[in-house]
């Protein structure tokens, strides 16, 4: 196997942290992509991966994304993630989260931790039991925390509004087809958002009883999860996993529109040129998407209430802009015209 810096997403990479705990069985990566504006900030995903090589790619492609995402959502922090490799059932034990929660506080806040795929509040509440740095707990009263899901899902309801106000000119969703893949937190709150605008929700998700749920929530139509994103629809909303994006998924997409929560959607760079070659609208992921990060920033960091997050991710829809006005005036894709903006913001420009 490559070691890690030949990977190709190594990316100079500050620190990559190999978690092992014979007795609880936790085996985790903790990667730091940049600490050029803060400490590094990012979730934890639990995930059953094909191979340790997968998980490292994943644990790679996703510090980097929050570097960017980090970035670009104007935050005092740099990018990091944590995976824990999972076996087949996901098991998740009070021990596992013990020994992560105590390889986060040997890291000593340069990596400050919240939730991903995989984890909950209720982890986070374990983890926070070995370690200070960590965020999305619970909110009490006024306070800022909890669930970053929600927040995730406010923003790229405003982000996919803002998509459909510039490639179909209409300020509205009601009456248009929303394909949304994934059933989970971000796609849920997503779906209940657009659901009460008037739009048209079609979903799918591998798990049966969550997509059923939402469904049921929101009056969507269920669609198998092979034919979503080719989908007639105005706005695909990929909200599951990442790398969904590739030559032969942007070949089938019918949408006009690609806008979803998704870490890390673009299979290969090049991919952010299929879709611009396509004439599809795609909104950066990590740009559209950090609704979550800004209010656990906020609550980690602390100085701001409920109204100041809002405040914050009520912005992204005008970032979105900016990005797309660029891309036009440049000719060069919305993904690569984020990508130089965010690099040049952590100090690789
Ligand atoms: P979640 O675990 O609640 O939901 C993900 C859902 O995707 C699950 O229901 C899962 O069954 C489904 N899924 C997996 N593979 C699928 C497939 N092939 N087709 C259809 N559905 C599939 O996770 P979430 O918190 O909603 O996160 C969704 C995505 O958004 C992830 O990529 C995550 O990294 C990203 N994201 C989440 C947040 C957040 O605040 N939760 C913030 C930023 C980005």
């Amino acid at each position: 196997m490559d070691t890690p810096w030949a990977y190709p997403d190594f990316d100079a990479h500050e620190v990559l942290q190999f978690v092992t705990d014979a007795k609880s069985g936790l085996r985790a990566i903790i990667a730091m992509h940049s600490t050029h504006l803060g400490p590094a900030a990012g979730g934890t995903r639990l995930w059953h991966y094909a191979d340790d090589a997968d998980a490292l790619t994943d644990a790679l492609r996703l510090s980097r994304g929050m570097s960017y995402k980090n970035a670009m959502a104007g935050l005092p922090l740099g990018g990091g993630k944590a995976v824990m490799l999972a076996d087949a059932k996901l098991t998740k034990t009070p021990e596992m989260l013990a020994a992560f929660g105590r390889a986060v506080d040997r890291l000593g806040g340069n990596y400050v931790t919240a939730e991903d795929v995989g984890m909950s509040v209720a982890d986070m509440i374990a983890i926070r039991r070995q370690t200070k740095f960590v965020a999305g707990l619970p909110a009490e009263g006024d306070e800022v925390g909890g669930d970053p899901g929600p927040h995730t899902s406010l923003g790229v309801f405003l982000g996919v509004k803002a998509a459909v106000r510039r490639a179909l000119g209409k300020d509205s969703l009601a009456g248009l087809h929303l394909a949304l893949q994934g059933a989970g937190s971000v796609a849920g709150g997503v779906a209940r958002l657009a659901a009460a605008e008037g739009a048209k929700l079609s979903i799918a998700d591998v798990d049966q009883a969550r997509v059923e749920a939402l469904a049921a929530a929101t009056g969507a139509a269920i669609v198998a999860p092979a034919d979503i994103l080719s989908l007639d629809a105005d706005v695909v909303s990929p909200c599951a996993l990442g790398a969904i994006l590739s030559e032969e998924s942007i070949a089938a997409l019918s949408a006009p529109i690609v806008a979803g929560g998704a870490n890390n959607q673009l299979a290969t760079p090049e991919d952010g040129q299929r879709l611009a070659a396509r004439g599809i609208l795609y909104a950066p992921d990590y740009v559209i998407n950090a609704g979550g990060i800004i209010n656990v920033s906020t609550e980690y960091l602390g100085g701001g209430d409920a109204g100041l997050v809002r405040e914050r991710i009520e912005a992204i829809p005008a970032r979105l802009e900016t990005i797309w006005t660029e891309s036009a005036a440049t000719d060069r894709d919305p993904a690569a015209v984020a990508d130089a903006m965010a690099q040049k913001l952590i100090g690789r420009g």
